[in-house]
């Protein structure tokens, strides 16, 4: 694409243009916007630059005659990444910002293809005619190396795949998640909204919203409560001295929302509940005999994003953790890890996806990371390899993937759409409770250092709910529904049928709705569609004289006669078993 782009705006200057999942893009300055012309253009001239069956030559040489080559090219960004590699040393450099250098290296790899040379560590394909399918297909403003002070440049977007029938395949699912976008479907389905007033990131959950937190909260509640799980609750805001103790007001200062009192203290409002619940294990002195002490707590948390960062429920200020903390001795953390193991795979089992784990490592090379001695860190990183093995899964190995405080097990769900998300951690800290000083009586009557474990199976209520809108293209299984059967009267003269039948419902605990607008019952039915109800249920004069009702399932082309004591409790059987 560089050498397309070359041959058509020959004053071109490249930034960085890495190789990214699916495809690459590649930072290009040609002093003006790239229109979608351009794209065009660019696309078209690529395939020349292929069917010339261009060569791919490697050639390496020195930073210095690297620097001297990409001057004489004029190419100032790439003589930029170059001077900082020769100045800068290997520890400094930023690697995503020198995508294209390796680190540590001194010297450095182009590639030439044609009359373009390009500063490239490859590897690449030795010929133009052996890269596979591609499509340039999007692009965007950005600051050369993300500072606004910078030239802007036009980042341009490539899919790129072996074979055409993988890219379609790919095109034709990002074509499906076009339509499941969950920023577009939540508002539809009014789920929630935004308020300029209250301001981005920052999340207004609706009724119908409210209901599937709720149900959501309420089903992980039930899975930890039979597993001796206590309910806890705190204040959204703390001084910031139980941040210093933790080490959050270090680590996480720019990420943190700060709240100076009218008395000068320094409050913040908490980006995550551990510091917190530590304070609730602290308030006695407790005997080995009473551990494990498991606290749950759904609750907010606040984190400073910045704003062209936000996006839907995906990114956002404001969101709710189904948090859990379990404090116990190290000699009962892997019981504790098995527990919330099975938690997490009876909950996602639900919804369908399938779970991959990652064992969350710390980097050894870059002990200034993390928090504790490493001795402890190889110790717990030992136990979580114990449970993969036991519980004979492939794990991916996530090395320099752990929190600051400790390693951890991650789990990623694969979607209806094939797309995988980061969904719960389970995180063993070995850190936080030293800070605290927290500990128990042993068996000797000595006093001894436990540890903690953090358990959030949804992650955020908001995360999971974008991702539950996208997997289920808003047409939620009957429990989770936040209305689970329509009534549709007929005509004015079925509304008080249909109330009285809508009560007769509610009072079995299901979630109705009566459609008594004034519209046709066509309307109705395509309302009701529209939202993706469940089930729908026609009342007209037919069904005022029997006890048969007239039932439409989403997704049913036909509607069927069926008695109301049958549906009734299949519903219930249903909704009780989180079957559909
Ligand atoms: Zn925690």
């Amino acid at each position: 694409m560089a050498a397309a782009v070359k041959r058509l705006f020959p004053q071109a200057k490249f930034g960085v243009g890495p190789a990214i999942d699916n495809g690459f893009y590649y930072d290009i300055d040609i002093g003006r916007p790239l229109t979608p012309e351009d794209l065009k253009a660019i696309d078209k001239e690529m395939w020349k630059v292929v069917n010339q069956k261009a060569e791919f030559i490697r050639e390496e040489m020195s930073i210095e005659d690297g620097i001297k080559l990409f001057e004489s090219l004029g190419q100032t960004y790439k003589v930029e990444l170059l001077n900082d590699l020769k100045t800068k040393g290997t520890t400094k450099v930023d690697a995503e910002e020198l995508g294209d250098v390796e680190p540590g290296a001194t010297k450095i790899s182009t590639y030439r293809t044609g009359n373009f040379v390009d500063l490239c560590r490859g590897p690449h394909v030795a010929e133009a005619k052996d890269i596979g399918a591609w499509k340039i297909y999007r692009m965007a403003a950005v600051y050369w190396r993300g500072k606004e002070t910078n030239p802007q440049l036009q980042r341009v977007y490539g899919l790129c795949f072996a074979t055409a029938e993988e890219l379609e395949a790919y095109e034709k699912m990002l074509e499906e998640a076009k339509k499941r976008d969950h920023k577009i479907l939540g508002p539809a389905l009014d789920l929630f909204t935004f308020s300029e007033l209250v301001g981005s990131g920052l999340p207004l959950w609706t009724p119908k919203g409210t209901i599937m937190r709720n149900l959501l909260d309420e089903f992980v509640w039930s899975l930890r409560s039979m597993r001796g799980y206590e309910k806890v609750d705190i204040p959204h805001i703390t001084k910031k001295e139980l941040y210093e103790v933790s080490g959050h007001w270090d680590k996480y200062q720019n990420d943190l929302f700060k709240i100076k009192t009218r008395e000068g203290h320094e409050f913040a409002m908490k980006p995550m509940n551990c510091p917190h619940h530590t304070q609730i294990y602290a308030r006695k002195l407790w005997s080995y005999r009473e551990l494990p002490q498991r606290y749950a707590n759904t609750t907010m948390c606040y984190r400073d994003e910045q704003t062209g960062e936000l996006s839907g429920l995906s990114r956002v200020r404001a969101f709710a953790q189904d948090d859990a903390h379990v404090f116990c001795r190290m000699s009962q953390s892997k019981e504790e890890f098995l527990k919330i193991w099975d938690i997490v795979h009876e909950f996602y089992a639900v919804f369908g996806f399938k779970l991959q784990v990652r064992l969350s490592r710390h980097d050894a090379a870059a002990p200034q990371k993390y928090l504790g001695d490493p001795d402890k860190w190889e110790k717990a990183e030992s136990m979580l390899r114990e449970i993969i093995a036991e519980k004979k899964v492939e794990a991916l190995d996530g090395m320099g993937e752990a929190a600051f405080y400790g390693p951890k097990l991650d789990f990623m769900a694969k979607d209806s759409l094939g797309r995988e998300w980061q969904v719960a951690t389970i995180q063993l800290d070995m850190n936080m409770p030293e800070r605290f000083g927290l500990t128990c009586v042993n068996e000797k009557g000595d006093q001894e250092t436990i540890v903690m474990i953090h358990a959030a199976i949804m992650g955020s209520i908001e995360r999971f709910l974008s991702i539950a809108i996208e997997h289920y293209a808003g047409a939620f299984p009957l429990w989770l529904a936040p209305v689970q059967v329509a009534i549709l009267p007929v005509a004015d003269r079925h509304n008080d049928f249909a109330q009285a039948l809508a009560e007769e419902f509610k009072a079995q605990g299901i979630r109705i709705e009566v459609d008594d607008s004034t519209e046709s019952v066509g309307k109705k039915i395509r309302h009701a569609e529209m939202q993706k109800i469940p089930v729908a249920l026609v009342v007209g004069d037919k069904e005022m004289e029997s006890s048969d009702l007239t039932v439409r399932r989403r997704g049913e082309k036909d509607q069927r006669l069926q008695p109301k004591t049958e549906l009734l409790a299949e519903l219930k059987q249903a909704i009780a078993q989180r079957t559909s």
